[in-house]
């Protein structure tokens, strides 16, 4: 039987791609990291401290660090959410320029051993041995590359070709759609007239902006990032984000540039071929629902497909490839399921966008709402909280509350 050439295949140099291929290359396997060359990923850039401390990323890549958000309703309430604690006391919401970002998670796994090649994922072949074939187009040119691998992960964002080729009913999976702008940040005077913030996120709960999920104003150092997502397929995004910086006073802001992407709904049922292959981050769906969070998600969903094929590659048993899906629900799969919850009920009117906003003003929804984001857990320290603010969703999904 001929050798293979690579122990892993990682198509996809995101954060889930690249956080895949680090791990095992350090593990000391033979990692090829294919990557499509010169596009930056539409993306708000927001990390939490969490994923500093897990991927040891360094503070140096943080453009910005925003200190609070601020929720605005439909009728114009604004409810600001000072980040709970942190490290140093003071929390904060990490961003970062997706160019930079990515590429030094890539340049990392290329320096721990993996093997980076510039081209575009065609499909995978089998040999006469059954040995997997990764079949793609170097941007060199030439004919088609032909590379034989003892196991493949697919990171290859939304929409996934290897998940759409490989896994049965990943075709399906639901997306909203998200488009934003970058702009020059506004100078001082109109930062001071629009009361635009370099240290806050500003989240819109407003119909006529988003009709199901929400649009928002990013600060990253020197630009910004100002958009919206919506599932409804007929939803003018491009329209509606020129409104809305009309409507914030950010329409003279200069424009670097204009890109959006589709964002997935839902976990897949299934990540993995039941053979040699998985799925991770965008590409096996799992972006965080109601709030869209999915850098931190592909990551943590990177390393655990990362360990599975490494189980897979050291015992030989296909079955080992589930434990990617199975370990991430059991951490993140109750959270995934609130907010979910959270969109579906807080998401559908004015009206219940409106009590929403208003909620999360209490002190409780604060602390709760920082405690998971910062820290990827449901906190467990404060059951009373938890039981008022149960208390108050349940009053609202009942109709028995006015608040
Ligand atoms: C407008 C917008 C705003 C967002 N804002 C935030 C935010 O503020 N915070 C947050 O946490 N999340 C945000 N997200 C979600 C986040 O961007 C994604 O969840 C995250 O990038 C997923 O990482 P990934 O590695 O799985 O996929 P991706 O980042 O999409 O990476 C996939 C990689 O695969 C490569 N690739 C694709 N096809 C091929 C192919 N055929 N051959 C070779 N390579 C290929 C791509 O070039 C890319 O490098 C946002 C998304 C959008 C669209």
């Amino acid at each position: 039987m001929a050798e293979a050439d690579f122990d892993v295949a990682v198509i996809g140099g995101g954060p889930s791609g690249a956080t895949a291929a680090n791990d095992l290359a350090l593990r000391g396997l033979k990692v090829l990291l294919l990557d499509r060359d010169g596009r930056i990923k539409p993306c708000g850039g927001a990390i939490p401290p969490r994923a500093l401390k897990d991927f040891e990323i360094p503070e140096s890549l943080l453009v910005a660090k925003a200190r609070a958000a601020r929720m605005i309703s439909p009728a114009g309430r604004k409810v600001d959410m000072p980040v709970g604690d942190g490290p140093d006391g003071k929390g904060f919401v990490g961003m970062v320029d997706r160019d930079v970002f990515d590429e030094w998670l890539r340049a990392r796994a290329a320096l721990n051993g993996a093997e980076r090649v510039t081209g575009t994922y065609e499909r995978i072949d089998r040999d006469a041995d059954g040995m997997a074939v990764l079949v793609y187009r170097s941007d060199r040119g030439g004919p088609d590359r032909r590379v034989r691998v003892r196991s493949v992960i697919g990171a290859d964002g939304a929409r996934s070709a290897v998940a759409k080729q490989n896994i049965k009913g990943a075709e399906q999976v639901k997306c909203v759609f998200a488009y934003h702008e970058i702009i020059k940040t506004p100078d001082a005077a109109v930062a001071h007239a629009t009361d635009f913030d370099q240290d806050r996120c500003d989240v819109y709960y407003q119909g006529k902006l988003s009709p199901d999920f929400y649009a928002w104003v990013f600060p990253h150092g020197d630009t910004a990032s100002i958009g919206l997502g919506s599932a409804n397929k007929g939803f003018p995004l491009r329209e509606t984000t020129a409104l809305m910086r009309e409507q914030i006073g950010l329409a003279g802001c200069e424009t670097i540039r204009k890109e959006g992407a589709p964002i997935p709904l839902k976990p897949l049922k299934r990540w993995d071929n039941g053979r040699d292959l998985v799925v991770a981050g965008d590409a096996a769906g799992v972006v965080a629902p109601a709030s869209g969070e999915g850098i931190y998600y592909a990551m943590a969903c990177g390393r655990l497909a990362g360990d599975a094929v490494f189980q897979f590659l050291v015992t030989g048993k296909a079955s080992a490839l589930k434990q990617a899906r199975k370990q991430f629900m059991a951490k993140h799969g109750k959270v995934f399921w609130i907010l979910g919850m959270m969109q579906y009920f807080w998401y559908s009117s004015d009206k219940r966008r409106e009590r929403f906003v208003k909620m999360c003003a209490d002190p409780d929804v604060q602390y709760l709402t920082w405690q998971s984001y910062m820290h990827k857990e449901l906190v467990r320290r404060k059951p009373v909280a938890h039981a008022k603010i149960f208390v108050k969703d349940m009053g609202h999904l009942l109709g028995l509350s006015r608040a």
